[in-house]
């Protein structure tokens, strides 16, 4: 079997090189070809030997995943869905906006932790995906959005973990991916525009610290650990105490981070006055010891097994003003491309269970690859 050469960061690549005899600047040549050109085919690499493109040619491949559909939203967000085998589809999301273009992309088939407000959480986990089907998703966006924009330019200037799945329960896999993203051969994001979203697994937010710090954004939900057992069962595991040193920990690696905090707003459940001065008072026990937060409160999308309502718009604006009347920074999540079902965090839709995803599989295969192609034009600016 070949080796896909998205499975790997740039070190990886280098190992894989030199075991082709070839020394690191070509595996750094190499690097640039595939994702900052998004070459997959070895005799355009014009400036690699002959001699190695034909090692290579027999030796690995450059695969993005096979595409099941494209939906463009009226607004110009993207999402995109990817066959990863087995009856398992996982799904990117492409958000345009004036000053960056966002790619949401997905870590897992399925989620473990079963958050009861999450249509991934409700669907059970199939498997990890591998670092070659995480970069895989940004690999193909970014270079297909260059292709139809016709720019040369970098289009995607933010990558957030937002889509299915935990990222933090995928390491291994995750973390030469978001190297890649980093990396000046590779996609060259800035550490502060690439963004993990975790609910909370506190030995992996360590690791992350020390081993790739980027943006943290922390799902949290609920102001106390009575609530947050129930919406987020990884709770019972590492309660908010924990969880809130882990983020003070991960500040302290990062020192003009902050934390984002996710809090998606259930009504009648989480979005009442006392749980914003419950979350107020959380939040200011631990600020005393370094923990730097926003907040950014998610309209909730409804999905009929959750048996959970979206909270009315005025009681998401009262407890937005009630958390900065107190000095918490927070913001409303907009809510995009909802003409195509594309919000982050509930991706997966109007999946059932496995055995029906073969089904819509095959039925969005009619509907793939729509033909005119009509994102305005928009700055591929990074800060
Ligand atoms: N597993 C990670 C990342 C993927 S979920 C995490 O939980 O953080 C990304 C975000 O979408 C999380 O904040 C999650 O809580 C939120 N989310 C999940 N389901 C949602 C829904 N139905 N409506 C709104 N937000 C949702
Ligand atoms: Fe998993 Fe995140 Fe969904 Fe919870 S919200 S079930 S952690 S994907």
């Amino acid at each position: 079997m070949t080796a896909n050469l998205l499975e790997f960061d740039l070190d990886g690549l280098a190992v894989f090189c030199e075991g082709l005899g070839e020394k690191r600047f070509r595996a750094t040549q190499l690097f640039r070809w595939i994702h900052q050109r998004g070459a997959s085919d070895f005799d355009q690499m014009t400036d690699l030997a002959k001699s190695l493109r034909q090692k290579l040619q027999s030796r690995a491949h450059v695969s993005s995943l096979p595409l099941i559909s494209q939906h463009i939203s009226t607004d110009g967000t993207i999402k995109w869905l990817f066959d990863v085998g087995d009856g398992n589809a996982i799904e990117s999301v492409f958000i345009p906006e004036d000053d960056r273009g966002t790619l949401c992309i997905s870590s897992q088939a399925g989620c473990a932790v079963g958050c009861r407000f999450c249509s991934t959480g409700h669907q059970g986990f199939s498997r990890n995906l591998t670092t070659g089907e995480i970069l895989a998703q940004l690999w193909f966006a970014e270079h297909f959005l260059r292709k139809h924009l016709q720019t040369d330019d970098r289009v995607i200037s933010n990558v957030v973990m937002m889509g299915m799945g935990e990222p933090l329960q995928n390491y291994t896999a995750l973390v030469p991916a978001l190297r890649a993203m980093l990396d000046d051969h590779g996609y060259g994001l800035s550490r502060r525009r690439v963004t993990v979203s975790t609910s909370g697994v506190v030995p992996m937010i360590e690791r992350l610290s020390t081993d790739c710090p980027v943006a943290l954004a922390v799902s949290l939900h609920a102001p106390h650990d009575t609530l947050r057992d129930h919406l987020v069962p990884l709770n019972r595991k590492y309660p908010l105490d924990e969880l809130m040193q882990a983020c003070i920990a991960y500040l302290a690696h990062a020192p003009r981070d902050f934390i984002t905090f996710e809090y998606c707003m259930l009504d009648g459940v989480n979005d009442q006055a006392e749980h914003a001065n419950q979350l107020i008072d959380l939040v200011q026990k631990h600020a005393r010891q370094g923990l730097r937060c926003k907040f950014n409160l998610i309209p909730f999308n409804p999905f009929p097994a959750s048996g959970l309502l979206r909270s009315p718009n005025a009681r998401v604006q009262a407890f937005a003003k009630q958390l900065q009347e107190a000095g918490l920074v927070t913001t409303v999540r907009k809510t995009r491309g909802d003409d195509i079902d594309a919000a982050c965090g509930q991706l997966a839709g109007d999946v059932k269970d496995r055995t029906q995803v073969q089904n819509r599989m095959a039925q969005q295969r009619t509907i793939m690859l729509v033909p005119a192609y009509s994102v305005q034009t928009q700055e591929s600016g990074d800060a």
